[in-house]
């Protein structure tokens, strides 16, 4: 499909056309694990990678395929391949990039269990991260060495309150010649286009905005096609020849897909961290409704927000949608659309008001996710953020005091009635 139509049409029909044998209008569920070839010579060409086909749901699923294409068209990439988690993905993205002693750079405002994975489970591979404050470019600049292949952070950064300058920290990869990564989970491709200030590849968790009704785990990496693989000897597994592939040179072959290509024929392949069929169903038709949802999230949010900082129970709200927000304006200028529907606020009372507070809630639910149709509520320093440390928690936004929303589409003045009722019992 055309990128002519705009974002609510592509939410709808890219990747998707009326079944070629029934006619069937929505995608169906291709629910198995083989394909039978025409005959022996048709074989042999998928296998070289010569024809372009289905040979094993493990590395391609026409259901998998229709959801990579339209999350591909609504970032504005040329490709996208889907993984069974947003955890999968990041480690899908920085598989053909890096190899033992290569190290990334990555922004101190991330997802708890991205910091989790970076700061101590990337190790076994013998890769390694370290941590940057982004609003520090000059920092971030020098933290680069010889045998870093990759720069990360989130567009919104979760748990929330801290927006990204994407363009600026995409200068900064641009300059030292290596890919930049922007997950972008929290704001969607609604709120935020990160290939389209310069980002090389994006990564999601379908898992939340873009699924929406917390069905199912899923994730998606996006590639721009814009970065030249062959412009230095630091990305050879896209450059060079591939022993496992007869020689083949995925960049010098696919070009601008190579990216994609090698995560599919390598990637998918071999570490087999696959999206299922069924898996993409629920996306697919979550992400129908997807720019619906985003505006009412962000509106909801803000009113809530808004009502949270005049509140005296409340000690401070982070959300970059707020002009009191150090981010406001950043926010305002890169995601005009709005700052997300994910925020922290510190209760008076400190940990055990945001305890009793957590339990005193009864339409929010207590669960370690976000981006549901339903408002969600965590205190993150007992849950999602526990195994980071006092001073890795106040980086990543999640003190002891305070407590993370994700706002959902109910009418907000249900949800600004359940937060007053809670927050009497919490600091009373
Ligand atoms: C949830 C989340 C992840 C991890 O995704 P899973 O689907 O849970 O593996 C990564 N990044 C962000 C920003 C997330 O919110």
């Amino acid at each position: 499909m055309t990128k002519t139509y705009g974002f609510d049409t592509l939410q709808i029909h890219a990747g998707a056309r009326p079944d070629p044998a029934t006619g069937a209008r929505q995608v169906p569920i291709y629910q198995t694990t083989a394909y039978v070839f025409r005959d022996a010579d048709h074989a042999a060409a998928l296998f070289n990678l010569q024809e372009v086909g289905y040979i094993y749901s493990r590395l391609t699923n026409p259901t998998v395929a229709a959801l990579g294409e339209r999350i591909a068209s609504l970032e504005g990439g040329v490709g996208a391949v889907c993984c069974s988690s947003g955890h999968a993905a990041q480690i899908m993205a920085l598989f053909p990039l890096m190899g033992p002693g290569r190290n990334i750079i990555a922004s101190t405002r991330l997802y708890g269990g991205t910091v989790t994975q970076f700061s101590q489970t990337i190790k076994r591979f013998g890769w390694s991260a370290k941590f940057v404050d982004f609003d520090d470019l000059d920092a971030l600049a020098a933290a680069i060495d010889d045998d870093t292949r990759a720069i990360f952070c989130e567009s919104i950064a979760n748990p929330g309150g801290y927006v990204t300058d994407i363009r600026a920290v995409a200068d900064v990869a641009d300059k030292a010649g290596l890919p930049l990564i922007v997950d972008n989970t929290s704001a969607t491709p609604y709120l935020c286009r990160p290939i389209d200030l310069g980002a090389t590849l994006v990564v999601h968790s379908t898992t939340k905005y873009l699924t929406g009704n917390g069905t199912v785990t899923g994730g998606a990496i996006v590639d721009s096609g814009n970065f030249n693989w062959s412009a230095s000897d630091k990305f050879p597994s896209l450059s060079t020849a591939e022993p496992a592939y007869h020689g083949l040179k995925f960049h010098e072959t696919f070009g601008p897909l190579a990216f994609t290509f090698h995560s599919i024929a390598v990637g998918l392949r071999d570490l087999g961290m696959t999206m299922n069929p069924q898996g993409a169903h629920y996306t697919l038709l979550g992400i129908e409704t997807l720019s619906l949802r985003m505006q009412r999230h962000v509106e909801n949010a803000r009113k809530v927000a808004e009502w949270l900082e005049n509140d005296p129970r409340v000690d401070f709200v982070t959300y970059a949608g707020l002009p009191s927000s150090p981010y406001y304006e950043r926010a305002q200028r890169v995601y005009p659309k709005g700052a997300g529907a994910l925020f922290t606020f510190a209760v008076k009372g400190g940990y055990e008001a945001c305890v009793k507070l957590v339990d005193s809630l009864e339409l929010f639910s207590h669960v370690a996710n976000l981006g549901d149709t339903r408002s969600l509520i965590i205190h993150s320093a007992s849950t999602t953020h526990r195994q980071l440390s006092p001073e890795q928690q106040k980086a990543a936004g999640a003190a002891p005091n305070v407590v993370r929303l994700s706002i959902g589409i109910e009418d907000a003045n249900d949800i600004i009635a359940d937060l007053d009722q809670a927050l009497s019992k919490a600091t009373a």
